[in-house]
């Protein structure tokens, strides 16, 4: 049995907290792991952010809902899920993913929480475990499910590392050389082709 682990953002959906910096305005929004590597650092900067310009998740989930998914992301998710089973696999919050997941048909999704207090603002976060990606994947294995992945950036790459076969997509130049183990693509086209390579069935495009 073969199953399908995705990323979300950057591989079917925009960087969520990238975008709704831009629909808001508020650029300090568009820091992200790479300019504030802590990321408990970071979360905490972003929901003092989100309190100072009063933006609860109400509000939050209304720019979010403006965005789409990334163009052919649909139209591959839906080819994906009748050839393989397809989780994904994401650093993402329930709360904020709900408007792209809804227009991807709601895939199973695993990620994080989001606290909201009684006033609907975000006060904290959830994360559902350490290296979350990696260890779900370790979890399929014991369920003897042979793992195929696919992510764009540092934080899958010990997912893909423990997938039986890991794919880059849409990755920058600086990951793709720092793991040349993994084929990197860039369209939905290719990455269809490199699923169909890592399957060890017989399927079609
Ligand atoms: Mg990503």
């Amino acid at each position: 049995m073969e199953i399908a682990c995705l990323d979300l953002e950057g591989v079917l959906v925009p960087e969520i907290w990238i975008e709704f910096a831009k629909v808001t305005g508020i650029e300090e929004l568009k820091a992200t792991t790479r300019d504030i590597p802590d990321y408990d650092v970071l979360m905490k900067q972003r929901i003092r952010i989100l309190e100072e310009h009063k933006l609860g998740l109400k509000e939050i989930q209304d720019v979010i809902a403006t965005l789409k998914p990334l163009e052919g992301a649909v139209e591959f998710i839906n080819w994906l899920r009748e050839r393989f089973q397809v989780v994904i696999l994401s650093d993402t919050f329930y709360e904020f993913s709900q408007p792209l997941m809804r227009q991807l048909g709601f895939p199973t999704l695993l990620c994080h929480r989001l606290n909201v207090d009684e006033r609907g603002m975000v006060v904290g976060y959830t994360l559902r475990q350490k290296d979350p990606k990696r260890q779900s994947v370790l979890a399929l294995k014991t369920l003897y499910y042979r793992v195929i992945a696919a992510g764009d950036s540092y934080n899958d790459t010990t997912m893909l590392g423990e997938a039986d076969q890991g794919i880059l997509f849409h990755a920058p130049q600086n990951v793709i050389e720092q793991f040349p183990q993994f084929p990197a693509v860039h369209t939905f086209e290719d990455l269809k082709k490199e699923f169909l390579k890592a399957s060890n069935r017989e399927l079609s495009l």
